[in-house]
């Protein structure tokens, strides 16, 4: 018997939030086009909506506990509340238990259900509590509607989810399930119907979204070398990259693409997440820090300015403090460009989770402190070897000051403009004048032609 809240009338405004990684941006994208092509109206900005979907994340126990707060603040001041329905990974590995903790939540869809909300939505309104957790492998990428209503100048493009590697701290494997490449026609496809609405760069997405791997419409297997080349054929698409990548699926192909294909911006996030082998081998990262470091080395051979990213975890269960200065250590070796960092958090059903050694939140603190302090300098130092130099900058959106636009550096540096003569999606050449932490700014030395 299903579990019942009471009926409701169907929704005819929403609001969609997503929280955590691109990959629940793209998703979060993809739940608004189909449900403004179900004729619902998405609800403007401090506006009351009839149904809030709650795209989560569950990578960390912060990011999974953040939902029931936020269900706790949709409440109004009346004591009704919206439709809610709590999407992403923690409607996956949660399940029921979120409709037992709370009775305020109308439906539950997991990361590779949601292009059947429509149906929910139904089952909700008539008053059953709607669950879907399935995961029926990629069909919702043939469900949903066709892409290009919201496309912006800077799109994302799901080609792969999900992920084998098991990394013994990450749930993962478990909320969006086995590895899976979408097919190559599927991808041109939407790529073109991106760039067709107004999209000049797309991202492609995946867990691990090097390991992407397909047939070609010639029946040829190609790896993401391949897909970068044919979708750098596109016209009206000046640039591609791709996140988040494995160290070990770093392909001759792809690093080579990065040396002779323009279209191909110069930056890589190839988290690491420990300077250490013993620690690596724990995490079960199937890479040692010299197979890494050799990676990055090639890379650079490749694409000498190319910008790094990484991912650090600090505290993973044991970690002993000289285990610890091997993080700052490769840190400093490698000199990212931007990295993000944090602290261990055990996932339930993760083997890391219960692992002897679980280290102690003081001491994670000051660990994550000096790691970024490091990561921050090196940022810093990044940023302000730009000052002088002349690059293109793509404009992307406004920014705070009238007339003030801010467009993305290949390098992946936000530049803040003041001309007003230009408008968002414009390739511009600027000259770089200052640098910040996380911003440029910069003068046009001339309008390049679009
Ligand atoms: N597939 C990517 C890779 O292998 O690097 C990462 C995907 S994961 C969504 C993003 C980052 O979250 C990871 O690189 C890791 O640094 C971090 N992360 C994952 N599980 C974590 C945990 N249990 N505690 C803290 N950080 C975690
Ligand atoms: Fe998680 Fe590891 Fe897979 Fe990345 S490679 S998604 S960290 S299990």
């Amino acid at each position: 018997m299903p579990a019942t809240t009471s009926p409701k009338p169907a929704p005819q405004t929403f609001r969609v939030k997503s929280f955590g990684c691109q990959m629940n941006v793209y998703d979060g994208e993809r739940m608004t086009e189909m449900l403004a092509a179900q004729g619902l109206t998405q609800a403007g900005e401090g506006v009351d909506a009839d149904l809030v979907v709650l795209n989560t994340c569950h990578i960390r126990e912060k990011a999974a506990e953040k939902v029931y707060s936020d269900i706790g603040r949709l409440r109004r001041d009346d004591g009704s509340r919206p439709m809610i329905a709590v999407a992403g990974c923690v409607a996956q590995a949660e399940g029921p238990e979120i409709t037992r903790r709370t009775k305020s939540v109308d439906i539950v869809v997991g990361p590779q259900a949601y292009h059947r909300l429509p149906e929910l939505i139904a089952k909700a309104a008539a008053g059953e509590v709607a669950l879907d957790t399935d995961m029926p492998a990629i069909s919702k990428f043939d469900a949903l509607p066709a892409r290009g209503r919201s496309a912006r100048v800077s799109a994302f493009l799901t080609v792969q989810e999900g992920c084998d590697k098991f990394c013994t701290y990450c749930v993962v494997p478990y909320t969006r399930g086995a590895e899976v490449s979408r097919p190559w026609g599927q991808i041109m496809d939407e790529a073109r119907a991106l760039v067709d609405a107004g999209a000049r760069e797309i991202t492609l997405l995946g867990q691990n979204v090097n390991a992407w791997t397909g047939e070609d419409d010639k029946g040829r297997v190609q790896g993401m070398d391949g897909l970068a080349r044919e979708l750098a054929k596109l016209g009206g698409l000046e640039r591609i990259r791709y996140t988040t990548s494995h160290p070990n699926d770093m392909s001759d192909g792809l690093i080579a693409a990065h040396g002779d294909e323009p279209k191909l911006m110069p930056f890589l996030h190839l988290p690491v997440q420990s300077g250490n082998d013993r620690i690596l081998k724990a995490m079960n990262r199937s890479h040692s820090v010299d197979s890494y470091l050799r990676v990055i080395e090639r890379v650079r051979e490749a694409r000498p300015d190319i910008a790094l990213s990484g991912d650090f975890i600090v505290g993973f269960p044991s970690e002993t403090d000289a285990e610890f200065e091997d993080t700052l250590k490769i840190v400093e070796q490698v000199r990212y460009a931007q990295c993000y960092s944090f602290k261990y958090s055990p996932r339930p059903g993760t083997p890391a989770a219960d692992m002897d050694g679980q280290v102690r939140p003081e001491v994670m603190d000051e660990r994550l402190a000096r790691l970024q302090a490091l990561i921050n300098r090196h940022q810093v130092e990044f940023n302000a070897a730009t000052v002088g130099r002349r690059t293109d900058i793509l404009l992307e959106r406004k920014g705070r000051h009238p007339g003030q636009l801010i467009g993305k550096t290949p390098w992946l540096q936000s530049v803040h403009v003041t001309v007003p003569e230009l408008f968002i999606g414009d390739m511009v050449e600027v000259d770089i004048i200052s640098a910040g932490p996380n911003s440029l700014a910069g003068e046009p030395s001339r309008r390049k032609a679009a």
